[in-house]
Order: C-alpha cells, then sequence, then structure tokens
C-alpha cells in the first residue's frame, strides 16, 4: 500500500480476527497532513511545497502544519511552492551496501538544502570529483505515470 492510500472504511481499522494469521496493519507510517500534501503534489505536478512561518521567517519543507520554533499553527495561506532545486549542503560516498559488502557502484548520498530545510537523497549523473558544497543541484522526477507519492518519486538530485 502506498503512503497516500488510505483505509476508507473505519471498520478496517477497529477490528482483528483472532483467528486471522497476520494483524491487519495496512500503513507502517503516515505522511501527516502537511507530508499527504507534499506527496499529492509532487505526485501530481512534480512540485515541493514548504510552509512558511512569518513570525521566524523559516521556510520549512517538506511542508508542516506548525513552526518547529514558536509553535504557530502554519495555514494553508503559508505554503508555497519552493521548487526544486536547492544547494548542497553536504555529501558523502557510500562504497559498502548495507551487508558491508562492497558496492559495485559507490553511492552519493546528499543533504539538500531547499529554503531552510535539509532533504536527504541520492546524487545522480555526476561524479564525486564534480561535487562542490554550495553548488546547485535540481530533482530529477520520475516520470508522472511512475510517481507513487513518495520520496522515491525522486530520482535523485543532480547538479546544474
Ligand atoms: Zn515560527
Amino acid at each position: 500500500m502506498a503512503i497516500l492510500e488510505r483505509i476508507s472504511r473505519n471498520i478496517d481499522n477497529r477490528y482483528w480476527n483472532p483467528g486471522a494469521e497476520y494483524f491487519p496493519v495496512k500503513n507502517r507510517y503516515t505522511a501527516g497532513v502537511a507530508g499527504q500534501r507534499f506527496f499529492e503534489e509532487l505526485k501530481e505536478n512534480g512540485k515541493f511545497f514548504g510552509s512558511r512561518c512569518e513570525a521566524c521567517s523559516v521556510t520549512y519543507v517538506p511542508a508542516r502544519i506548525y513552526c518547529e520554533r514558536c509553535f504557530n499553527r502554519l495555514e494553508e495561506k503559508d505554503w508555497l511552492d519552493v521548487g526544486t532545486e536547492g544547494m548542497l549542503f553536504s555529501f558523502t560516498v557510500v562504497h559498502k551496501n548495507k551487508s558491508g559488502e562492497p558496492r559495485e557502484t559507490p553511492s552519493i548520498i546528499a543533504a539538500v538544502k531547499i529554503a531552510d530545510s535539509l532533504l536527504f537523497h541520492r546524487l545522480g549523473e555526476c561524479k564525486e570529483e564534480d561535487l562542490q558544497i554550495g553548488m546547485q543541484v535540481k530533482a530529477k522526477l520520475k516520470p508522472k505515470a511512475e510517481r507513487k507519492g513518495g520520496i522515491e518519486d525522486i530520482r535523485f538530485f543532480k547538479p546544474l
């Protein structure tokens, strides 16, 4: 079940048949109100949405429903399209897989600063030696037909 799919009948959440072989958990994680909008915009329109707290002059990406600094509620009017470009804040090159075996192709993982937040994702279509902290990078998205409303809808970020 994709992150944007929902249980449509409340009763599906309320009962567990003790004779069933497994507990009927359909979602392991909820994106929340703001996260759902973020992923819907990403899936449907290929846009990144953030939310801005005017009191703190901070823009959060993905969008949030409250400010982490002053706890102000962030309303619909505070949400904005922040574009799909950001600044390479930091990166690391991963040479081993989860079990410790060498990877055939090293993967580059980056912290990309968009507005006042960091998104962590892969870098692609680049080599480590071409990267510089502070350079601009842009998200490369999956084609719309392949997007499912999750972070993997972003294939990777690549230098501009
Ligand atoms: Zn604030």
